[in-house]
């Protein structure tokens, strides 16, 4: 069913308050390929929409939102050491890894409360403490949205970066991701050298920790610091972390010696939090917007704010870290 003039504020974890022109949700791929057929929708514009937690809405939608409720969870295949474990685009994000810790699948503990849905994890190849998507990623499967046709991709089609992928590049806008498998671990190998993971689980008394300590401990540490969009809208990290040159960490480190910076290939990861801070701009209310005061690299919206505010906020901060240290932020977060 196709709704009409819809608005998007439940549908977007900044709670900005605009409009869809037309809206479809889809649960299963047969109807999703219907839609993408459909002579008197072809003209529309599409946009694609999980769970609303990375985007920017910065004007009325005028276009075809389908809002992704492809469902189902599924073990595809097992040996002694591992499982391919399939799950339909829509699940929310956080019950399949719930779901895979109680069949003890290890892998995704460190991505515990991660919000969004399946299908947006490759697109940016989620990541968190020390753990991103691609170290699980098996294979998806999309939909072509000009013919409907599926498409199944590997790993290397995806080409997963830092925070990346094909799907926000190359192939930004062409398919629509249907179902994502991942390959996970029975015996399970736990990532726990990021730094806050072992002082939680210290904290909790835990010394030898499962793979459900240490969601745990992600999750506490999750709760302790970011403001959950349901009080405080958000969408997560607005920006990267800026990888640069070792060279320019070296003259940003003469200048700035308590400057953060973690290897990153050949070259160096700075953190963008930081730069931030650094800049001022840290738990600053700029009308009705500001950068949090927990976590900088955060934007949030105090209630009545506009998409165009959050941007033009981004704006400022990034030409000030630019001015302050010669580093180019980039968004994390997708602006409509
Ligand atoms: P949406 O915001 O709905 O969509 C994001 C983009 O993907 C849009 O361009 C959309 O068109 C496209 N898209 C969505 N679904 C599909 C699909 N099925 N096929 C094709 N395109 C699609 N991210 C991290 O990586 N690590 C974190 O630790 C993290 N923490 C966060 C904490 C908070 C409090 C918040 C609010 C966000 C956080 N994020 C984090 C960002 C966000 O949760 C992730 O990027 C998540 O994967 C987005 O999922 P979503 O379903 O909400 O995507
Ligand atoms: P943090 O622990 O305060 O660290 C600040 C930054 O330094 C992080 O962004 C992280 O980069 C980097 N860092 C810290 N320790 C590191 C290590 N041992 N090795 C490599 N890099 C390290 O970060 P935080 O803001 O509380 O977030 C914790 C984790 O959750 C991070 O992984 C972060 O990416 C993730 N997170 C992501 C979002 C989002 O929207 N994308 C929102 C909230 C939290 P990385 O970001 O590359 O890990």
């Amino acid at each position: 069913m196709i709704e009409h003039n819809i608005s998007l504020q439940p549908y977007n974890t900044f709670g900005l308050a605009v409009k869809a022109k037309l809206m479809v949700r889809v649960s299963k791929v047969s109807c999703l390929q219907n839609v993408l057929s459909d002579a008197n929708l072809k003209k529309e514009e599409r946009f694609v929409l999980g769970g609303g937690s990375n985007i920017l809405l910065t004007k009325n939608v005028d276009a075809l939102v389908i809002k992704n409720e492809l469902g189902g969870i599924d073990v595809l295949n097992e040996t002694d050491d591992h499982a391919l474990v399939r799950s339909g685009a829509g699940v929310v994000w956080h019950e399949l890894v719930m779901h895979c810790i109680d069949k003890d699948l290890a892998g995704i503990e460190n991505l515990s409360l991660i919000p969004g849905n399946v299908g947006a994890a490759p697109m940016q190849n989620i990541g968190a403490y020390g753990v991103e998507l691609k170290d699980v990623f098996h294979s998806l499967e999309a939909v072509e949205m000009t013919t409907g046709a599926i498409r199944i991709f590997n790993a290397n089609e995806c080409d997963f970066g830092y925070r990346e992928s094909v799907f926000k590049r190359k192939l930004k806008g062409e398919y629509i991701i249907s179902s994502v498998t991942l390959r996970l671990n029975k015996k399970p190998k736990l990532n726990t050298s990021y730094g806050a993971i072992e002082e939680e689980l210290n904290r909790l008394g835990i010394a030898s920790p499962s793979i459900k300590d240490v969601s745990q401990a992600v999750i506490n540490i999750r709760q302790s610091k970011l403001p959950d969009p349901k009080v405080l809208g958000n969408s997560g990290s607005f920006f990267k972390n800026p990888v640069v040159p070792n060279s320019k960490y070296e003259e940003l480190k003469s200048k700035h010696p308590n400057i953060p910076g973690y290897p990153a290939g050949e070259e160096t990861k700075l953190a963008a939090g930081w730069l931030i801070e650094q800049c001022g701009w840290k738990g600053k209310v700029v009308g009705n917007t500001g950068s949090h005061a927990q976590q900088a690299l955060v934007l949030v919206n105090y209630g009545e704010a506009t998409g165009l505010e959050i941007f033009n906020l981004s704006e400022a901060i990034m030409r000030s870290v630019d001015d302050t240290f010669g580093v180019k932020l980039e968004r994390e977060v997708n602006v409509y």
